[in-house]
């Protein structure tokens, strides 16, 4: 089996004015330097994203979309398609988070039709798959998450164009992580559903405290940051925790 490249990817949300977005990002090459532990990622607001590669340029830091309309173009007010993420530079784009799955209600049919958007435009997509508090209380976080996968996977997924990433909804921004047990069974039980050596990323307030034993465990490839990844000293903590 080909050997699955740790990407550590940061998801900025919606923060970060120009000066902001440009700052942290050259902050950011600065510390992860030339020889990275692993593949970088970071995903800022539409906005920001050409300012963003160009603060980055070099770096080998790579540059992602937070998310993309299903179609390529038309009348879709407010919206971003794949191609235009890739046409401004992006190599990723993250769908499916549960951001846009919870906050705007989209399905797993609409993340899938995203997933394939990616495709379509030539880049990778992170499909983010999680369950609720409720759900995992429920003892149905196996199968909430298998049905999130069965129904947001577009055909002809390969290792090549998709991430996975494991996010339980109660651990995004709130400080809590799922035990190591937990994190670890979950990441198994994704593997069994998705194409060989396809990258397993955890997220869930993971900070430079918690990265190294999320990272050691099996089956976790990675990590989605959301908060830490605001901060650059943060983020190449978290990096480091890759070695
Ligand atoms: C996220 O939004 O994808 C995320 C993991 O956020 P945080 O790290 O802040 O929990």
């Amino acid at each position: 089996m080909p050997e699955r490249k740790r990407l550590v990817a940061g998801n900025w949300k919606m923060n970060g004015l120009q000066a902001d977005g440009v700052a942290l990002a050259r902050a950011v090459a600065a510390r992860v330097g030339e020889r990275h532990a692993c593949e970088l990622l970071v995903c800022p607001p539409a906005t920001l994203v050409t300012a963003v590669g160009a603060a980055l340029a070099g770096s080998g830091v790579g540059l992602g979309g937070q998310d993309c309309h299903a179609a390529a173009s038309g009348a879709f007010t407010g919206s971003i398609s794949a191609e235009m993420l890739k046409d401004a530079g992006c190599s990723h784009v993250i769908v499916g988070h549960s951001e846009r799955r919870h906050g705007h209600g989209e399905s797993d049919a609409d993340v899938c039709a995203k997933a394939a958007a990616a495709w379509r435009a030539g880049l990778v997509a992170i499909v983010c798959v999680g369950e609720t508090r409720a759900e995992r209380e429920a003892g149905q976080a196996v199968e909430v998450v298998s049905a999130q996968l069965a129904g947001s996977l577009p055909d002809g997924a390969s290792a090549a164009r998709l991430v996975v990433a494991y996010e339980p909804v109660w651990a995004i921004g709130t400080g809590l992580t799922p035990t190591s047990a937990d994190i670890a069974a979950m990441h198994a039980a994704i593997r069994g559903r998705i194409p060989p050596a396809t990258r397993i990323l955890y997220g869930g307030s993971v900070n430079p405290g918690n990265a190294a034993e999320i990272l050691a465990l099996a089956e976790v490839d990675g990590a989605l940051v959301g908060g830490a990844s605001l901060k650059a000293e943060d983020f190449r903590a978290i990096a480091e925790a890759c070695r």
